[in-house]
């Protein structure tokens, strides 16, 4: 059963060959809330021999599954997302409680990946196959043809962050699916519940038993193991730099896609629209108490505009609701009291070393207020950790060379924002910015989801995008005809 009782809470089974099982060993994990801390969920311990058996069941039958025909991989896309749609009030209040999210973002997380899946599947249709004639190159023949055709790499094993536990699960499993391969989901701790409603549509919606398996345990128990498993051909990781780089360590030619950690820059020159650059940078800072990957993590301006910057960034947050994700505050508990800790650690650090604290500052447990620091100087933690929390820091650069030369001092390189009325000095940063994306007049931000989307550096590798995500888990197989 999906779901049942135990002593008035639910417990939640993982999606192995068709039905939901609970470990044999019968341990179970308790999955509290942020928000007040309250049982949302016990959700199965899986041991290391029921993982083996999980990924085992996807080899079994992925072969039949890459052998339905595009549209009907593609049909059974379609229905769960109409699935996810029906169910998405009931999904979003699990999210709410489960990761604090606010419930309009939540619900929101929820179509977006109904609107995600029925692309993927409408992308997959079109992915024909392509002839290439052997008469364009140089001692080539017209009696020479390939057909090039792509086909899946087998199982995929995904492992998704806690921040949108749906939609990145959804874009590892969509286009791993409609590719003809079988998926094995191993989504974080905190947020699985709502991953495993995701994998329910998605089991509703007819996907073959065995084809998307999921496993759910601590990270820290299961994550080497499975990310070393003979069975897994892909694995498509989001998540932190560090768990990142030991997979990368651990996994042994294994083809890897991962999207990392962040350290995105709002870069705001002279001519700047300032209200406008406010507006932008709040909403894209603040959005889940900081909690996204590409969320706005520091600003660079020079003295000419940060003090009007600094004043017009103070209204705005201070005006961000705080508190309750189920009244839509867009300030809401951190996931873990570690996380505010590490939070709080990069604001005392800060403040000792000289910033100023705009506004913020105050913690109620696992709940920061939106803070403000200027005056960020490059020996502050700050200045260089991700905070993943409503943390930005100001850091004051002499002109436009030196906001280039410390955006790229950073380790990563997701993407950054230039704020500019002038189009030439835009590309001259976008230019010479070392990230996946640079957004001119805009926060920065994934999405849409078809746009290619990447991080460089310590940031990731590889890809995703609907058509990227298809395109890096599946390979060419070329057959030549060679006519006589
Ligand atoms: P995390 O790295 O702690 O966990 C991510 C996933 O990895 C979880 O499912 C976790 O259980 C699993 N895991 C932990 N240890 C493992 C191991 N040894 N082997 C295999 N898997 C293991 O990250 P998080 O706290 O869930 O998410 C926050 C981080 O994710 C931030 O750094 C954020 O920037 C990043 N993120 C990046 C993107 C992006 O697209 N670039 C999107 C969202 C989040």
């Amino acid at each position: 059963m999906f779901e049942s009782m135990h002593e008035g809470h639910p417990v939640y089974g993982n999606l192995i060959g068709g039905e939901w099982k609970v470990s044999q060993s019968g341990q179970f994990i308790d999955i509290h809330s942020p928000v007040d801390g309250s049982l949302v969920g016990k959700i199965p311990a899986m041991t290391q021999e029921e993982v083996k058996e999980a990924i085992a069941g996807t080899k079994e039958n992925q072969a039949a599954w890459a052998a339905l025909p595009v549209y009907e991989r593609a049909n059974i896309l379609h229905k769960a997302a109409s699935l996810l749609e029906e169910r998405s009030e009931e999904i979003a209040d699990i999210l709410v409680m489960e990761i604090a999210k606010d419930k309009k973002s939540a619900l929101s997380e929820v179509t977006r990946t109904a609107d995600l899946l029925r692309y993927t599947a409408d992308i997959g249709k079109g992915m024909e196959g392509q002839a290439v004639s052997g008469e364009n190159f140089p001692g080539g023949s017209p009696d020479k043809i390939s057909y090039v055709n792509r086909v899946p790499l087998g199982t995929v094993l995904a492992i998704s962050p806690f921040n949108y536990p749906i939609n990145l699960s959804a874009s590892k499993i969509g286009p791993a699916l409609i590719g003809g391969n079988a998926v094995l989901l191993k989504p974080a701790t905190q947020g699985a519940i709502s991953a495993l409603h995701l994998a329910r549509a998605l089991n509703d919606a007819g996907v073959p038993a065995g084809i998307l398996n999921t496993v759910t345990g601590k990270g820290s128990q299961l994550g080497d193991f499975i990310v070393t498993q003979e069975g897994i051909d892909f694995i498509n990781f989001t998540g932190s730099t560090e768990v990142g780089m030991r997979i990368s360590q651990l996994s042994c030619m294994k083809p890897l896609l991962m999207e990392l950690g962040g350290k995105d820059a709002a870069i705001v020159l002279e001519d700047a629209d300032l209200d406008f650059a406010a507006d932008n940078i709040v909403s894209g800072a603040y959005a889940y108490s900081g909690q996204r990957c590409t969320a706005v993590k520091r600003i660079l301006a020079t003295d000419k505009v940060a003090d009007a910057l600094a004043q017009k960034l103070k209204e705005r947050i201070e005006a961000l609701k705080i508190g309750d994700p189920r009244e839509n505050a867009v300030i809401t508990p951190l996931i873990s009291d570690k996380a505010a800790d590490f939070a709080q650690e990069l604001i005392d650090d800060a403040l000792e070393k000289g910033a100023t604290l705009v506004t913020g500052g105050e913690r109620v447990k696992n709940l920061l207020s939106p803070t403000l620091l200027d005056h960020v100087t490059a020996d502050m933690e700050v200045a260089w950790e991700e905070p993943f929390a409503p943390v930005l820091p100001i850091i004051r650069v002499k002109d436009v060379d030196d906001a280039i030369a410390i955006a790229n001092r950073s380790e990563y390189g997701l993407q950054s924002s230039v704020f500019t009325h002038n189009i030439d000095e835009a590309f001259y940063v976008a230019k010479r910015l070392e990230v996946g994306t640079v957004q001119i007049n805009n926060k920065t931000e994934r999405g849409p989801d078809h746009f290619p989307f990447l991080g460089v550096k310590a940031s990731g590798m590889g890809t995703q995008g609907v058509r990227y995500s298809i395109e890096a888990m599946t390979r060419p197989k070329v057959i030549a005809l060679n006519l006589q």
